[in-house]
């Protein structure tokens, strides 16, 4: 009895995260990924819950995640939301920083707790960011990037001490997003 208890209860959770992330829009990819979900299941779920309830503004995405880094540096309101992202999951156990400064995973590989913890991270962000500039799948891709130590990176801000996003070949002024956006002399 306790046993398919126990099964019911993580079939309903990973139901609810894919629920939760097909509003995201999250790629199928994704969705699998974290709750372990068939690509066949993952179909059934979006044409029950969102195809036939009339919920059209929720498209279904395919194929890989971004992949370039380039959006998450475009401009430093991008770069100060991205470093948003990486304060979040900092908060959410998914991401820490050590004392140089690197970036490191927190989680083994994803599964049904880390993507409600991603999940809750970006719905954070969305709420701080009303008009914001990332996806979900490139909130995602900027956890996996980020924890690389390749191609971004976390500088410090010459002017405030804090800490933000950059690309590892940009030439770095070493002025944060929050520097830059508030103005003032350079
Ligand atoms: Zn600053």
């Amino acid at each position: 009895m306790r046993l398919t208890d126990n099964r019911y209860a993580s079939e309903k959770q990973q139901f609810e995260l894919a629920l939760r992330m097909i509003h995201h829009e999250a790629r199928t990819r994704t969705i699998r990924l974290c709750t372990g979900l068939s690509d066949d299941r993952i179909r059934k779920v979006y044409t029950t819950y969102f195809r036939n309830a009339g919920q059209v503004v929720v498209k279904r995405r395919r194929g890989k995640s971004p992949q370039q880094i380039g959006l998450f540096v475009k401009t430093p309101q991008n770069q100060l939301e991205a470093t948003t992202l990486i304060a979040l999951y900092c908060a959410s156990l998914l991401l820490r920083v050590d004392a140089a400064n690197k970036v490191h995973s927190c989680w083994p590989r994803p599964d049904v707790e880390y993507g409600h913890r991603v999940c809750r991270a970006f719905e954070t962000y969305l709420l701080l960011h009303p008009k914001s500039s990332l996806s979900f799948e490139w909130a995602w891709n900027l956890l996996h990037n980020i924890s690389r130590n390749s191609e971004l990176y976390l500088a410090i801000c010459r002017r405030c001490r804090g800490k933000y996003v950059q690309d590892t070949c940009a030439l770095d002024k070493r002025i944060c997003p929050s520097c830059a956006l508030s103005g003032g002399p350079h």
